[in-house]
């Protein structure tokens, strides 16, 4: 066994994720029956796995802990690990190419022995995974594994960001554009935080009443904002531009219409969504004299290794909801019916059983 090892046996489930879907570079083809032309490369996304067995230089986790994988590394040695102001490890950056993080191999082979290269560090969608312990999190037996892996990515994302990120205080008002599980995990954080008004944009007015069971207090369609612009309808909402807002889409125009809503003086924008037409951002620079602010992240500033078992805890403690983000389950046989529900947009987190 590899000296940073660590196989995992399967136990709990998986799930995919949009976000995964349309941010790598293969094409969506190798997603619907795992062949690539070039390279082989086993799937997954949101885990929870019962270590097997574990390397000589292990000391982290033992056999029979439960763990999540998760795709940013968290080494706990470089500067970046060591640091509260980022989560973006430097030992090993975060990457779509695949191969294990520190050498770039693979555990996997095929019947015919053809090399399956690992995807994002935690593939998983396998009987049996090997994982570097800088993508594993323990965390309690106590969390059921249809829960526990939904807080691998998505979830602890949009929690994250309102959290880490931004900052939500009690009292603040918040807007999230777009209502997909990360918009919704951003409101649930904003809810936890204390926001007083949390105000979601989204062209899917059955969002609405999903984001209501989360916190959600208000709700806009762009679709009705006909005579004056979405920022402008915040703006009178709050009183002159909301404290936090999130851009969940992955759209420049989007991230500028956010911004434009914040608040001049300290409203800050936190943008989520990796602009799919790979467009430039563009903002007013008379805006942020203002004292607007804009920033990015990923994985909501989440540190992996410390954030996600607090979060593990206030679900237990009923203070997180995750149960509403579960729409689908499937077994792992009917694995592409996950992913045509991902395609058509009908599932949230669609929980792929590997066993009952
Ligand atoms: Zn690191």
């Amino acid at each position: 066994m590899d000296k940073w090892l660590i196989t995992l046996k399967r136990y709990g489930e998986s799930s995919i994720s949009q976000h995964s879907r349309q941010n790598n570079p293969l094409p969506r083809d190798h997603y619907q029956g795992f062949l690539v032309m070039k390279q082989l490369v086993a799937l997954t996304y949101l885990i929870h796995r019962v270590v097997e067995s574990i390397g000589d230089n292990v000391e982290e986790v033992k056999e029979g802990d439960v763990v999540i994988p998760v795709f940013l590394s968290d080494c706990q040695e470089c500067v970046d690990c060591k640091s509260d102001k980022s989560n973006c490890c430097t030992q090993f950056p975060f990457t779509t190419a695949p191969g294990m993080p520190r050498d770039g191999t693979s555990r996997f082979r095929s019947l015919n022995g053809e090399v399956i290269y690992d995807f994002l560090c935690v593939s998983s969608f396998s009987e049996y995974t090997v994982v570097d312990i800088s993508n594993l999190v323990k965390v309690s037996h106590e969390i059921p594994p249809d829960k526990a892996c939904l807080l691998s990515c998505g979830i602890s994302t949009g929690v994250g960001a309102a959290w880490k990120v931004a900052g939500v205080h009690k009292g603040s008002t918040v807007v999230i554009f777009g209502l997909g599980t990360i918009g919704l995990a951003v409101v649930e954080g904003a809810k936890i935080f204390g926001a007083s008004k949390i105000i979601g944009v989204d062209l899917n007015p059955e969002k609405f009443e999903i984001g209501k069971k989360l916190g959600l207090t208000d709700f806009i369609n762009p679709k009705d904002c006909v005579e004056r612009p979405v920022n402008e309808v915040i703006k009178e909402m709050t009183n002159g531009g909301a404290d936090y807002c999130f851009e969940c889409i992955g759209l420049a125009s989007l991230m500028n219409e956010a911004f434009s809503s914040s608040r001049p003086g300290w409203g800050k924008t936190i943008v989520l969504g990796v602009e799919m037409h790979g467009a430039p951002l563009s903002i007013s620079a008379l805006e942020l004299l203002m004292g607007r602010s804009i920033t990015g992240t990923l994985f909501g500033g989440i540190k992996a290794k410390s954030d996600i078992p607090v979060l593990a805890k206030r679900y237990l403690d009923k203070e997180l909801h995750l149960d509403e983000f579960i729409t689908h389950e499937v077994d792992f046989k009917d694995i592409n019916k996950a992913f045509d529900l991902l395609i058509q947009g009908k599932s949230l987190r669609c929980i792929i059983w590997m066993e009952k």
